[in-house]
């Protein structure tokens, strides 16, 4: 029962209004009936007063005439009067008549009231010739029961009809509101609660309801259901989109050949394609490591870089050399990373150890004599910005400068032709190779003219035997492919460079000096530029 009250909106309300009108009625009806009873009682007994008036004067002539009979008369009449028990008409204090309804012995409360004060109602009687003489009084004995039962009948039928009209109205208040109100309303409910929204299922307008409020209700519901439908399929739309899109993303991530990752700001990889752990040769089960574990010695570039896409939000690139597959494997790698809203980084990994390995080639090229493969000018430039560089920095070594130019190279090329000349050159740079150390760097900076860096030497004795080596050996006839043979011979300046910082020019000029002067001296020969010798 309760839970029916509480579910359905048809129980309650008519539960409630038929509860209401229970109550209402029932107290309405007692107090109707209480005051009805009350009512007719108060009529009774003044019916009686107004009986006992009419027959005043009578009374008072038989009383005056002491005519027994005349007030037996009267008194019979009045106790006809089914209100009324007993009468008494007493002349003085003579009884002169007495009249007593025969009346069943009441056993109820009523009969002992008898005796109370109340139930008898007593008027004067005055002479009919001088009205303040008394002849008489008579004294009635009310019929309680009577009235009572009188009184109490009537009450109780009208506060029966009063009762069964508040109830007769509450079901019909009960059924009007059930069948305008709640029953419309439980209808509607029933059919949204089975109705299918992803079908296209509307509700269906209630024909009597049309233009009412619940019309207006199933209007906007059906709205709502358009609207919520309208978005749904909106939203099925752009999930298949974002699958499809995904899908996309999936199979360029799975097979591009370059490599793609996230990473967190300490390097550690969080995702990954095949490519990127085909380039770094690791598996994904220990891929977490592998970009900063590849790249030993570059540790801080990486982080400077992260730090940077993180503070400043842009896009970053850079090179960097790696050691692959248990460092068996070198690459050069070129890495773009930027940091995304949650605080990760997203990358491209490229391998460009090809076009490393061009540029650098190129980069040789360009600083190799292309006779005789030794080292030209520019490389010997870079070789001494190097290492003006590094003993700044005091970690270079101390080292020796030969400036070697060959004797009489004309005559070579004057006697025997340009290219016996060259082949001259290219055999003279294969004896420099084959005295010197590898160690030690070689280049033809002019013509006939060579220079050698005596790397890492500090003893001058040492410098001067590698000085007198190649005096000798180029001081024999050199064969010449064509058959002929070509004399030449070397001057040779040394100077020496030693930890303090130097100016790449001067060291130079002092080399060129020390040569000019072997060459003003005779030729053939070395001299040093410096007498250093520690
Ligand atoms: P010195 O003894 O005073 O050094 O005189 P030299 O004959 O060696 O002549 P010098 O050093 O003054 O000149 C070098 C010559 O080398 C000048 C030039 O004709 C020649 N020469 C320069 N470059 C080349 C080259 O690439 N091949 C050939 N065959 N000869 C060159
Ligand atoms: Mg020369």
């Amino acid at each position: 029962m309760r839970e029916l009250i509480r579910t359905s909106i048809v129980f309650r309300s008519a539960s409630a209004v038929l509860g209401m009108a229970l109550l209402v009625g029932s107290i309405f009806s007692l107090f109707t009936y209480f005051y009805l009873a009350s009512t007719e009682q108060k009529h009774a007994i003044s019916n009686i007063k107004e009986l006992l008036n009419s027959v005043e004067n009578t009374v008072a002539v038989a009383c005056y005439l002491s005519d027994t009979n005349l007030s037996n008369d009267v008194a019979n009449d009045l106790q006809k009067n089914t209100n009324i028990k007993e009468v008494r008409i007493f002349n003085n204090k003579t009884l002169l008549s007495e009249v007593k309804k025969d009346l069943p012995n009441a056993s109820n409360n009523l009969s002992r009231a008898i005796s109370k004060d109340s139930d008898f109602i007593q008027t004067d009687i005055y002479s009919p010739f001088n009205k303040t003489e008394q002849v008489c009084h008579i004294r009635v004995r009310v019929n309680q029961e009577a009235i009572y039962d009188q009184s109490t009948t009537k009450a109780r039928i009208i506060s029966a009809f009063l009762f069964l009209q508040t109830i007769l109205m509450a079901s019909a208040v009960a059924y009007i509101v059930l069948s305008i109100i709640t029953r419309p309303i439980k209808t509607i409910s029933d059919r949204l609660h089975n109705l299918r929204p992803e079908k296209g299922e509307l509700l269906p307008q209630p024909e009597k309801n049309k233009y009412d409020e619940l019309g207006q209700l199933t209007s906007d519901v059906n709205r709502l259901i358009a609207d919520l439908v309208g978005t749904l399929e909106e939203e099925r739309e752009l999930r298949i989109q974002h699958a499809l899109g995904e899908k996309k993303f999936q199979t360029i991530f799975d097979n591009a050949e370059t490599g793609i990752f996230q990473m967190n700001k300490d390097a550690i990889l969080t995702s990954c394609n095949p490519a990127f752990l085909q380039m770094l040769g690791v598996e994904k089960e220990n891929s977490s490591n592998a970009l900063i574990e590849t790249m030993k010695g570059q540790e801080l570039r990486l982080h400077l870089m992260i730090d940077t896409a993180i503070n400043e939000m842009r896009v970053l690139s850079d090179d960097f050399y790696v050691e692959v597959d248990h460092r068996k494997q070198k690459k050069w790698i070129h890495l773009v990373i930027h940091a995304t809203e949650n605080g990760e980084l997203q990358g491209l990994m490229n391998d460009i150890t090809e076009r490393k390995l061009r540029e650098e080639n190129a980069n040789q090229l360009a600083i190799t004599d292309h006779l005789t493969g030794a080292y030209n000018r520019l490389g010997f430039e870079r070789e001494m910005a190097r290492r003006s560089k590094a003993h700044i920095n005091e970690s270079g070594s101390p080292f020796f400068i030969m400036l070697i130019d060959l004797d009489k190279f004309k005559q070579v090329n004057d006697q025997l032709g340009h290219q016996a000349g060259d082949e001259v050159l290219i055999q003279f740079s294969n004896i420099l190779h084959k005295t010197l150390r590898k160690s030690d760097f070689i280049a033809r900076v002019g013509g006939d003219e060579f220079i050698v860096l005596l790397h890492d030497l500090q003893k001058q004795t040492i410098a001067e035997e590698i000085a007198k080596k190649i005096i000798s050996q180029v001081a024999a006839p050199i064969a010449l492919s064509a058959g002929s043979w070509a004399s030449i011979g070397t001057s040779i300046g040394i100077t020496f460079v030693d930890r303090a910082s130097f100016v790449p020019a001067e060291v130079l000029a002092k080399a060129d000096i020390a040569m000019y002067e072997v060459k003003k001296s005779g030729r053939n020969d070395y001299r040093m530029a410096d007498t250093t010798d520690s």
